[in-house]
């Protein structure tokens, strides 16, 4: 029985990438197995092992592919949403640079259980290096009759395509990106319809993350009982996490859901010597800050909710006691108010006057009033758009004031940030 890593255990292997190199480690193995079942066992399988997605909201992987209606005169599609972009958050690009070919057979697999025959892989335009090696193992896999028609003689087919996004935030949001993939401005739409009923050209859609459509074929191979022999009973499995800023080995680390901040920062040699753990967020930035007291909490979807935030993307985004949350906050705000796609009106408008006030209060220059602002534009921003972009936003705004309320006075009190060299040193 194998255990984690499962994602990641290909990774440091000379030539990873390739489908020779694949194969040789038991690759589409698991597709052959996938082709001589039904479509209706896969999605029982998945549904079985509690996969849930891994973009960050969580949604049950196999619910959300039963979703899809059955005998409608429409295709169905298949989309893999690599427009990776929340800050932070920095798995599915390595994924798909050490490993293209568990992600295409996760694709192949995924599509043959909804019932797909074209599938489309979304990646954001920025990373050119990774839309190039998903070619070049697109093709391998075409080479080897794993894709096209008739597919290893299943009489199965499925054509595959990468599309390359234009670098917007916003496209990673899942009715944007369908958007974008018919060509026109990436701007989200209103839910429901969700996507599995009337995704891309009105057809049924089902839109999942790299790392959970990577996840499929191991579990096609082991089980679902070796998948929820990881985890816990309602986030079972593994899941890479994304360690950065002050911890001395950045980097990914894959695990069973449910270990904890302080188990991964043995992992990853902790603190940045000298340093203490100020705060930290669990799944990128649009996941609500946590500080040192959660460190021993299970990273999970239940434990974290529990705590006032979300797993998210597992993006954990480290601060050490030099950092100035006011400064971190601000810079995370004008990220939300830059990649506003503008239709919403209290995302478009609420970001930008947050941003005002975070910048005077960093400067030293606001009042505890402003404090009251912040909050109540979060509330009329949080739950007010189409999409969320709005709820994330907020998120470093309200949990930072939560818990670092003292800082933000400590600003406005001593006019000026007691992080700066040139100001008092207060904290000292
Ligand atoms: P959501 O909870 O609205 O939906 C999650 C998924 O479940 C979607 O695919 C949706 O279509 C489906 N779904 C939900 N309810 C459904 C229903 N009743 N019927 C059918 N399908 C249903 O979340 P979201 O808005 O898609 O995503 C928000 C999350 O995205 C945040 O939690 C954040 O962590 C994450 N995020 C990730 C990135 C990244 O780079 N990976 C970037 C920004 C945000």
């Amino acid at each position: 029985m194998t255990l984690t890593p499962v994602l990641t255990a290909r990774w440091g292997e000379k030539d990873s990438f390739t489908r020779r190199v694949y194969e040789r480690n038991g690759g589409y193995k698991a597709l052959r197995q996938a082709l001589q079942r039904t479509p209706e066992s896969i999605v029982e399988a998945v549904k079985d092992s509690g996969l849930r997605g891994r973009g960050g909201a969580g949604f049950p992987t196999g619910m959300k592919w039963s979703f899809v209606p059955k005998d409608i005169p429409k295709p169905t599609y298949l989309v893999v949403n690599a427009d990776e972009s929340e800050p932070g958050t920095c798995k599915d690009i390595p994924l798909m640079m050490a490993d293209p070919h568990v992600l295409v057979e996760g694709v192949i697999i995924s599509a043959y259980a909804i019932g797909a025959h074209t599938a489309f892989i979304y990646v954001r335009g920025e990373v050119l290096h990774v839309i190039r090696r998903l070619q070049a193992a697109v093709a391998e896999a075409y080479e080897a009759g794993y894709l096209g028609t008739n597919i290893l003689g299943s009489g199965y087919d499925l054509e595959l395509v990468v599309h390359a996004g234009a670098g917007a935030y916003i496209c990673g949001e899942e009715t944007a990106l369908l958007d974008s993939l018919e060509g026109r401005r990436g701007q989200p739409r209103l839910k429901p319809p969700f996507p599995a009923v009337a995704g891309l050209y009105a057809s049924p859609t089902v839109i999942n993350n790299v790392e959970t459509i990577a996840s499929v074929p191991s579990i096609v191979s082991n089980g679902s009982g070796w998948f929820r022999s990881m985890g816990s009973e309602k986030s079972p499995g593994f899941g890479i996490f994304s360690l950065s800023g002050h911890v001395t080995n950045p980097g990914q680390y894959e695990a069973p859901l449910g270990i904890t901040l302080n188990e991964l920062l043995d992992m990853a040699g902790g603190i940045r010597a000298g340093h203490r753990l100020k705060f930290w967020t669990p799944g990128g930035s649009s996941t609500p800050m946590l500080t040192e007291e959660h460190a021993d909490l299970p990273l999970d979807f239940e434990s974290m909710a529990g705590a006032g935030t979300m797993l998210g993307t597992r993006a954990l985004q480290i601060f050490d006691d030099t950092t100035c949350v006011v400064r971190a906050t601000l810079r995370w705000v004008e990220f939300y108010k830059h990649e506003s796609c503008g239709k919403c009106t209290p995302c478009r408008e609420g970001f930008w006057w947050q941003v005002q006030i975070l910048d005077r209060l960093e400067k030293g220059q606001g009042t505890e009033a402003d404090l009251d602002k912040l909050l109540d534009l979060s509330d009329n921003i949080g739950g007010r758009s189409f999409c969320a972009l709005a709820d994330g936003g907020i998120a470093p705004v309200t949990s930072s004031i939560q818990h670092f309320r003292d800082e933000y006075i400590a600003h406005f009190e001593h006019g000026g940030c007691p992080f700066d060299p040139a100001a008092s040193a207060l904290f000292t």
